[in-house]
């Protein structure tokens, strides 16, 4: 019979049965919902012939359900005591992978070599709280490799990812995503769901990654220094905010001249009397063109 780890039952006897607890250090929170699975799986879009990396596979209940959806499944763990559980759980599926590696140390151009061949795959994951921001920040790095990125993911970070400009939980970091991928909310999942329960409700968002981004600029690296600038800053006035953005943050020229940042804004048509986190992408791209004019990259 087919072993079910989607079932509370099921998924605390596997851990039983094996002398295991799920342990907090690693994230573990296993999810135990079959309409939060067929969710996440819609999210994601995909086809028989897609390819998909599972990041955090835990005891295979995503990966079961990727399994059945999709043309081929990768599925990466950094936990070798769950590898008992796993190996049982996909047992009769022959088009699963399994990867016994952290995902953050491990190659990922070789992984999405092997798991995708050269067409674009999907990445699908139930991620650890605690490395969601490196996990993002390495999968927009190799986003050329990726159609789809599905994420289920705290609540207040789904909320970061998803923010309008000017909206009190829009970052540099969410201005950073929505450069790179187009991102949807695609729904809210209560903390009852999972195994062991966590503190706080969790989101499923889908990134659908752009090349070369969101909106268009000449240096992506320009346009980062300045949302960091921006957002380094909170509650200043965008004039003040670039006017003390330290040169550390790697560009080697420092808007230290008042003069000049108002001739960069006067030149970008945004009123410098505005703070900085109230810009969008549109107006950062605008800066961005201005400042290269001012202070072309050499
Ligand atoms: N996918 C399963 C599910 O939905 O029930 C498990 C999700 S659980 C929130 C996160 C999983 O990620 C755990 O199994 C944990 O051991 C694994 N994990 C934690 N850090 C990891 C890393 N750096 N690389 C790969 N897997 C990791």
């Amino acid at each position: 019979m087919q072993i079910d780890p989607s079932s509370p039952r099921q998924a605390q006897e596997l851990l039983n049965s094996h002398g295991l607890r799920a342990q907090k250090r690693l994230g573990q929170n296993f999810l135990c919902d079959k309409n939060i699975l067929d969710k996440i799986v819609r999210g994601a879009e995909l086809t028989s012939s897609d390819r998909v990396v599972e990041i955090g596979g835990g005891m295979g209940a995503l990966t079961l359900a990727l399994s059945a959806a999709t043309g081929h499944v990768t599925t990466v763990e950094i936990d070798q005591l769950l590898r008992p559980i796993l190996e049982q759980v996909v047992a009769d599926r022959h088009n699963v992978s399994l990867v016994f590696e952290d995902f953050l140390r491990l190659d990922i151009v070789k992984l999405f070599d092997e798991a995708f061949g050269d067409s674009p795959g999907t990445v699908v994951a139930n991620i650890p709280y605690y490395i969601t921001t490196p996990i993002l920040e390495q999968l927009i790095i190799h986003k050329k490799r990726l159609k789809k990125i599905v994420l289920l993911v705290q609540q207040e970070f789904a909320a970061r990812m998803t923010a309008p400009a000017g909206s009190d939980e829009c970052g540099a970091m969410s201005l950073y995503a929505q450069y790179h991928a187009n991102i949807e909310l695609v729904g809210i999942v209560p903390k009852t769901v999972f195994l062991p329960q966590p503190e706080v409700n969790s989101a499923i968002i889908a990134l659908t990654p752009v090349i070369p981004g969101t909106v268009s600029v000449s240096s992506e690296t320009r346009l980062f220094y300045l949302t960091r600038a921006a957002f380094g800053q909170r509650r200043k006035t965008l004039l003040n905010a670039l006017m003390r953005a330290p040169a550390s943050f790697g560009l080697g020229f420092n808007m230290d001249s008042r003069k000049e940042v108002e001739e960069l804004l006067l030149n970008a048509d945004i009123d410098g009397t505005r703070r900085g986190e109230t810009l969008n992408l549109t107006e950062f791209a605008r800066l961005t063109e201005e400042s290269l004019i001012l202070h072309p990259i050499s």
